[in-house]
């Protein structure tokens, strides 16, 4: 009897000799699914056909045959009953393949496909990854228990096998396609020479948060089936040279052959619309928002540079973009890098409570010229980085959900502080910045428990939110700003001109203040269309029965041209910068003993 056991090439594996090639052992190794020749061997005996057939989903076979002239070989492409068989993931038994259109038309040297049988292959996990399929010239009259349980025992050993390859070789076991490290493998062979390129493209192909939501929802078996199903639709417009990898859980990259040319915009914008379109996984629909990340290698590159990192961060930025792709930028990136780094030295900062600090600026009542409140604001020195401004840090924290430890961090030392001056007589109220991102479920609970341990009178708090916050609050927002205010709390509405609200939209804000940004407060002593503006603002406002802020008041002049307007308070650095809490009572005395010019005494000289 001979065998002539083989392997026809699939998407994936650019092998297309027999596995037993004497002098090629190595690829034998790399590529033949161990112990098939065994098993195979095994199944050509036990159900008597001349051959057997080792089908995966992506369209690779390895066959073994006991004839040199076996029906219907599966080389070049298996044919349709083959793949069929494969990506199903039943079992099938077709005693009379003859008037079956799957196998048919036999090619014309192997004669006609009489018999037909497959059993699915699973991974460990139960996952379909191929078929183990029989064929005979022959029709058969039955397939006796003995030889389906042959069958399936095979099935499940050659199930082992294709696992076990993946783990020796190149391919991952759920997607059959090559994984990262034969990616980095291959990218070696194409950047040999010193002025070698490679472009890759990396697809993201959903947020990572979504993704996890998805597999939270729906298990891990769906998302397999739906990076499954994306890979499938980025063969469809893939090129023949090209090559596609698994590069992460739910991460795709394509490595094109050297020498070729980036793809044009069109084609981009093609792979884009395809991975758009809505998917059916598992009979349920999605839509994704995928990104496609362009990134040219040089050989120089390879060594320390890391591409794979890159042209992701690439296809990261492409997510949100209006295209769907992009090019890799070198300072995109670095801003990435670096936001990063501060957002994990900042949580580290916010446990180890030595690089965080309260600054508290002073606002000064207009009416009376005394000091009436501090607001206190956020200070980082970074050991290596020196000061970091809240407004880089703030808006990182607020994205990478660190809002919550941070603000709580803010309100126990400033509560902690207020106590303090409240037991040394001192009757100031403290203002606090609060991010729209704090209103989670027990953010008044939190508040509760610190005005409790700290033995604070809520009615000398005021928080302040940003315009945008209370623009159009939802309902629980809301809730929340009415309990705030039931607590006797003040609200600040922060930056106000910065936003897009509009003058009538304040009306439905439930806030006790209004805080005129430093923007439109700046110029006001030359400009008199901003003094206009502060003018009306503040006389519709208080109309409103705000009491009115103004911010950044920077010298002598515009501290008196808000001295003429309706204003209730100003701050600013002509008045005082924000100082640490040690600094506090000792300005405040020297203040008392020297006030600023009020209303109430309107013949004395700005200074
Ligand atoms: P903000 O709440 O509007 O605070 C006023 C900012 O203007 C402060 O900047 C202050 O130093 C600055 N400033 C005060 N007077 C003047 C002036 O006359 N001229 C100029 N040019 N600037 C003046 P800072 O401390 O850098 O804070 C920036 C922003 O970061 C704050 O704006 C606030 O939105 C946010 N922030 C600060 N601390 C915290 C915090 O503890 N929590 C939250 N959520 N945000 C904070
Ligand atoms: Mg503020
Ligand atoms: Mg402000």
């Amino acid at each position: 009897m001979q065998t002539m056991p083989g392997h026809a090439p699939g998407s994936t594996l650019d092998e297309s000799r027999p596995t037993s090639t004497p002098n090629d052992a190595e690829s034998v190794h790399r590529f033949a699914v161990p112990g098939f020749d065994a098993v195979a061997r095994l199944v050509a005996r036990s159900l008597d056909v001349p051959l057997v057939t080792l089908v995966l989903g992506d369209g690779s076979a390895y066959w073994y045959s006991t004839t040199p002239n076996p029906p219907m070989l599966p080389a070049g492409a298996p044919a349709p009953g083959f793949l069929d068989a494969a990506r199903s993931g039943v079992a099938e038994v077709v005693l009379d393949a003859r008037e079956d259109a799957r196998f048919q038309p036999a090619p014309p040297a192997t004669g006609p496909v009489g018999f037909f049988a497959s059993e699915p292959v699973m991974t460990l996990n139960g996952h379909p990854v191929g078929a183990l399929c029989v064929m005979d010239r022959m029709p058969r009259q039955s397939l006796s228990t003995r030889e389906r349980t042959a069958l399936r025992d095979a099935a499940a050993l050659a199930g082992t096998g294709v696992v076990l390859r993946s783990y020796m070789g190149r391919t991952d076991p759920v997607s059959q396609l090559p994984h990262r490290g034969a990616f980095f493998e291959d990218l070696r062979g194409q950047l040999r020479n010193a002025h070698d390129t490679v472009w890759l493209a990396a697809i993201e192909v959903a947020p990572v948060e979504r993704f996890n939501a998805f597999i939270r929802a729906m298990g891990h078996v769906y998302a397999d089936a739906l990076v499954r199903a994306v890979a499938e639709r980025v063969q469809i417009w893939m090129s023949a040279d090209m090559c596609l990898y698994q590069v992460g859980t739910s991460r795709l990259a394509i490595m094109l052959p050297a020498a070729h040319e980036r793809p044009s915009d069109a084609q981009l914008h093609a792979l884009v619309r395809l991975l758009r379109e809505p998917f059916d996984c598992l009979g349920i629909p999605l839509t994704l928002r995928p990104g496609v990340g362009l990134l040219q290698v040089e050989s120089s590159e390879m060594r320390g540079g890391d591409p794979l990192r890159r042209v992701m961060s690439a296809s990261h930025a492409a997510q949100d973009s209006a295209s769907g792709w992009a090019m890799y930028e070198h300072d995109q990136d670095e801003r990435h890098r670096q936001d990063f780094f501060l957002v994990t030295e900042l949580a580290a900062a916010l446990t180890d409570r030595t690089e965080l600090d309260l600054y508290y600026q002073p606002r000064v009542d207009l009416e009376s010229g005394q000091c009436v409140a501090l607001e206190a604001l956020l200070r980082w020195h970074h050991p290596t980085l020196g000061e970091v401004l809240p407004s880089r840090f703030v808006p990182l924290a607020e994205r990478a959900g660190l809002m919550r430890a941070l603000t709580e961090w803010v309100l126990d030392h400033g509560l902690a502080r207020l106590a303090v001056w409240q037991a040394q007589g001192l009757a100031i109220k403290l203002s606090f910045n609060v991010s729209g991102a704090d209103f989670d479920a027990d953010f008044l609970e939190r508040l509760e428990t610190l005005l409790a341990r700290h033995s604070v009178d809520p009615g000398l708090l005021e928080l302040e939110f940003t315009e945008s916050t209370l623009m159009h609050p939802c309902d629980a927002t809301l809730q929340h700003l009415m309990r705030i205010r039931a607590m006797g709390i003040g609200i600040a509405i922060d930056d106000f001109g910065t936003g897009y609200s509009n003058l009538a939209s304040l009306r439905e804000m439930p806030a006790t203040t209004l805080k005129i940004d430093q923007s439109l407060v700046r110029s006001i002593d030359g400009s008199r269309g901003d003094a206009a503006t502060v003018r009306s603002v503040t006389a519709l406002a208080r109309e409103l029965g705000f009491r009115v802020v103004v911010e950044g008041v920077e010298n002598a002049s515009v501290y008196a041209a808000v001295l003429d307007m309706a204003c209730d308070e100003a701050q600013g650095f002509h008045i005082a910068r924000p100082m640490p809490a040690a600094a506090v009572t000792p300005w405040l005395q020297a203040y008392a003993a020297a006030p600023f010019p009020s209303r109430r005494d309107r013949s004395d000289l700005p200074r």
